[in-house]
């Protein structure tokens, strides 16, 4: 008989914590500096609920819209957006999720902070890098990222915590720690800038295939769906 999402899930929560902890161990950190966000896309509700059961605290989603058709349904959780947001829909996310991990360009975030301010609210962002400079991939280029990331936290009604991004797929490992290396130096660089509105102490990198080399090279949060959930009948 096939195994149900749940079954798939109980098998893999474990060993995926274990993967986290051995690596925080092997960088000299602690487990506990590595948060797992649990991303969603496509898994259903009930099957999110179990995992929160188990232990889940944070949970991310990719699409407004299956946010939104999941939200009244969910147990007590963090909740997170990390898909590309349309600026036309910033209206739905805003006050509803606890961070928006995918600012990808400064008219996002000034939708952003003009939805925040409209409802009195302030919105916790990452800025997401596109760190592998892919013209496929959105987010702020690393060479001048400094700078528009100041821009970006300057605005009212948003508080920047920090980073986001997904690098290229690598066949190589070590290109991978290369790039993961490159955000961590940035990391430290914007946080060394004392940024007004800001509060940076998120590094959100690492997904199924590559968190542990991330958090080896300092993420403090993986998101992470196939190594969760298995995989799913599409991608988005
Ligand atoms: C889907 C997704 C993930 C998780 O991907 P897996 O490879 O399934 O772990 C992480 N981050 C973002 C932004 C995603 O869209």
């Amino acid at each position: 008989m096939e195994k149900s999402s749940v079954e798939i899930f109980d098998e893999n929560y474990s060993r995926v914590l274990e993967k986290i902890a051995s690596a925080a161990a092997r960088a000299g950190r602690k487990s506990e500096d590595v948060t797992l966000l649990a991303a969603t896309k496509t898994v259903p509700v009930e099957v999110i609920n179990h995992a929160i059961r188990s232990g889940i605290k944070y949970i991310g989603e990719n699409r407004v819209q299956e946010f939104l058709s999941k939200e009244q349904e969910l147990l007590p959780v963090h909740r997170h957006f990390i898909g590309h947001l349309q600026t036309n829909k910033v209206k739905d996310i805003v006050g509803r999720v606890e961070l928006i991990h995918s600012v990808d360009s400064y008219h996002l975030a000034k939708e952003i902070s003009k939805q925040a301010v409209k409802r009195g609210t302030v919105c916790d962002i990452l800025v997401e890098i596109n760190v592998g400079q892919e013209e496929s991939k959105f987010g702020f280029s690393p060479e001048n990222a400094a700078e528009s990331i100041a821009e970006a936290a300057s605005l009212e009604g948003i508080c920047l915590r920090g980073l986001m991004a997904i690098p290229p797929v690598c066949d190589d490992f070590s290109k991978n720690i290369k790039f993961f290396e490159q955000l961590y130096k940035l990391f430290i660089d914007i946080k060394a800038q004392k940024i007004d509105n800001s509060n940076i102490n998120i590094l959100s990198m690492g997904m199924s295939d590559d968190f542990e080399c991330a958090v080896e090279c300092g993420a403090t949060m993986v998101r992470l769906g196939t190594a969760l959930f298995g995989r799913r009948n599409y991608n988005i």
